[in-house]
């Protein structure tokens, strides 16, 4: 077994503490990496706190993982020892049934091995993720990370840069949309990034004013201050796109009136309690409100692929891991800019 430092939670209320366990020996399939950072996803803090229903404890979470192969088991083609790793979200899946079969693992039948609060594929042997030292993930799931990048700047493209990449991809965003980003926090600030680089001109929609000139650093050309109402007034069906990655309860329907005639928003943020949505603000305009969820290893492999040629790289506030209860307060203050990431050499 690989003896491993962490921090865990161990109830929903306690704080992310110092916690050590093992990982499993590598079977023939499995990379083992030294974890060099691990960014911090708002999904981390939810699910800590069981926020969205009751978690497994100790909770070691971290679904944004960069490191270095430092070991892989007899069978293993695509890595050697020495290489760039990442994680993401999720460590296995059955890889037999449809949605495995088109790359879709995150929907996998059985069920999405995530990287922490999961289980196994046998049910019942908990997952534990990156805010620790080591992990042994199965080959297919890890991701190749190109040489010659800051790997701090990757870590949160693991998590938030595929969820946002992938809804822009499928919707086709180029140049002459018009891109709407709701919350400019960790996804919210990649999504500016990426729906920037494929071309679109993006409008930020913020409940913090602070943000306004970060915004357009990140890409963003126009600012909207959503606590005024008469803000959303003039852009009265003007968006193609909308990506929402709010972490909280909040009325959809300002920006549904912002979509243009078969116009999409698509939730990324998962706010823990429902939200209503009259059927007019759909009905009129023949809008579109739909979900997505990460993005498969394939799609993440071509997402890290398109980040390192574009040179698209997450904003990040690197912190020891002694600092994570208080860069989770701040994170739920929306005061992160724009993603906290630890260093793993502190675990
Ligand atoms: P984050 O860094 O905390 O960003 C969320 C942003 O939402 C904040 O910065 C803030 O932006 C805005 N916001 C927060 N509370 C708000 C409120 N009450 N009303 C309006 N706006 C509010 O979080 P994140 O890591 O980007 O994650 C965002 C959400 O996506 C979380 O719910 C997370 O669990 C979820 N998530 C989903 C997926 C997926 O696959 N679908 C993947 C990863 C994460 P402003 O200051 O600009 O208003
Ligand atoms: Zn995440
Ligand atoms: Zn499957």
């Amino acid at each position: 077994m690989i003896k491993v430092k962490a921090y865990a939670a161990q109830s929903a209320t306690s704080p992310i503490q110092p916690y050590s366990f093992e990982r499993r020996d590598p079977k023939s399939d499995d990379v083992v990496i030294e974890i060099a950072y691990s960014g911090v996803c708002h999904s981390d803090i939810h699910t800590a706190r069981s926020e969205w229903g009751p978690s497994y404890y100790p909770c070691v979470p971290g679904h944004e993982i960069v490191g270095k192969v430092i070991a892989v088991g007899k069978k293993v083609k695509g890595f050697k020892v020495g290489d760039l790793a990442g994680v993401g979200c999720f460590v296995d899946s059955c890889g037999k049934c449809s949605n495995c079969k088109s790359h879709e693992e995150q929907f996998c039948d059985d069920h999405m091995v995530g990287t922490y609060n999961s289980t196994e594929l046998d049910g019942k042997t908990p997952t534990q993720g990156g805010y620790s030292s080591h992990i042994v993930v199965k080959d297919k799931y890890v991701l190749k990370i190109k040489k010659g990048q800051p790997l701090d700047r990757v870590a949160p493209l693991l998590c938030a840069g595929i969820t946002t990449y992938s809804p822009l991809k499928r919707q086709g965003v180029k140049k002459g949309h018009k891109v709407g980003v709701v919350g400019l926090g960790g996804l919210g600030h990649m999504a500016v990034k990426l729906a920037k680089s494929m071309g679109a001109e993006v409008t930020v929609f913020s409940t913090s004013p602070s943000k306004q000139a970060d915004a357009k650093k990140l890409g963003a050309k126009h600012f909207v201050i959503t606590s005024d109402p008469k803000n959303f007034e003039p852009l009265e069906g003007k968006f193609d796109f909308i990506i929402n990655t709010v972490s909280a309860k909040h009325d959809f329907t300002p920006y549904l009136g912002c979509l243009k005639i078969d116009g999409t928003m698509t939730l990324v943020g998962a706010a823990p309690e429902p939200s209503q949505v009259s059927a007019f603000a759909l009905i009129f305009g023949r809008k579109n409100l739909n979900g997505s969820l990460i993005g498969g290893i394939k799609e993440t492999q071509e997402m890290l692929d398109y980040c390192a040629k574009k040179k698209v790289l997450a904003d990040i506030e690197l912190i020891p891991a002694s600092q994570i209860n208080e860069a989770y307060e701040r994170t739920i203050k929306s005061q992160v800019k724009y993603r906290f990431v630890i260093d793993a050499k502190t675990f």
